[in-house]
């Protein structure tokens, strides 16, 4: 039997949908749409200084201005901040995690003393095994995920190809701060478990999260979602992608008069492509799409290009 494909965006609404996001939404649609499959959104909002209301508008208008439709209602991560908290639970009655009482000053030692060695930080595990009759009783703990400290960690990643990532190399994160507040590494495997999906695909730049995030699968003892980390986006030059080279939200692609199909032919084509075809309708890409013809290589953004194209439509 084969399982129907879930996929889902998740933008953090902390500004507008930028080209980077529009492209991994409609990578997560086509791959959806070309296999039958359904896309859902997540909006991350943990992010409770930075991510605003009108953020929240100007995602929704552009995904629907680009025809990305998402299945259901959108999911609101900060709303679900108390299942969050009783995964946590279930992995400390499964002695998967632990309560560190670790003060800030400890943890700052531990960050200067790695610091001034040249190597990253780590967290020491100073609290792993120790009795819960020596927890301070003035001290609110924070609560980590007793992660495994032999072996490896191994992400097979659509995209990347097997990513291997030694254990001893990926410390104790933090699953819930000590203010009770679950951190985004957890709540992101909380929310793809329960919402049922199947490929997680976004940025390469959170190919070291999805380590840590099997990590915290393993230790609930649910099965990992397959994974598609896709290329970043650079200028035409080769350098980071700034507003100079049209860093811009898809409503203001909208306000210089693009057209949407022209946009998501585009967009398919920063990191995708079929054979070499450059024009082609979304039936098409859908038809096309295969999430293994992603190159790992940055792909490159080229307003000039984009208008060009825009000129066919
Ligand atoms: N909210 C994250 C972002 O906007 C994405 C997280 C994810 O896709 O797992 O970069």
């Amino acid at each position: 039997m084969s399982e129907t494909v879930v996929t889902r965006f998740a933008p953090s609404p902390t500004g507008f949908l930028h080209i980077g996001g529009a492209r991994t939404a409609l990578f997560n649609w086509l791959f959806a749409k070309s296999l039958g499959g359904t896309m859902l959104l997540r909006i991350e909002d943990t992010d409770r200084a930075r991510s605003t209301e009108a953020a929240i508008a100007a995602i929704l208008d552009g995904l629907t201005w680009l025809g990305l439709d998402w299945d259901g209602e959108p999911v609101f991560q900060f709303a679900r901040a108390a299942r969050h908290r009783e995964a946590v639970e279930q992995m400390l009655a499964d002695g998967r995690a632990y309560r560190c009482y670790a003060t800030a000053q400890e943890l700052e030692e531990m960050r200067s003393t790695a610091q001034a060695e040249g190597r990253p930080p780590r967290y020491d595990g100073r609290w792993r095994d120790r009795p819960a009759s020596e927890a301070p009783a003035d001290r609110q703990p924070a609560i980590r995920l007793k992660a495994p400290t032999e072996g490896e960690t191994v992400v097979d990643d659509l995209v990347q190809g097997r990513v291997v990532i030694p254990n001893k190399d990926l410390d104790d994160l933090v699953l819930l701060r000590s203010d009770g507040t679950p951190t985004y590494m957890l709540a992101v495997v909380v929310d793809d478990h329960d919402m049922g999906v199947t490929h997680v695909i976004r940025g390469v730049d959170h190919l070291t999260n999805a380590a840590r995030q099997t990590q915290i699968y393993a230790a609930l003892g649910w099965p990992v979602p397959k994974m598609a980390h896709i290329p970043l986006i650079h200028g035409p030059d080769g350098a980071k992608l700034s507003k100079r080279h049209g860093a811009l939200g898809a409503e203001a692609y909208r306000e210089m008069g693009f057209l949407p199909e022209a946009l998501r032919n585009y967009l398919a084509r920063l990191g995708w492509s079929h054979g070499d075809d450059e024009i082609f309708s979304t039936a098409q890409a859908i038809e096309w799409f295969d999430i293994g013809d992603v190159g790992r290589s940055a792909a490159r953004f080229d307003m000039a290009k984009l208008s060009n194209l825009n000129g066919h439509y």
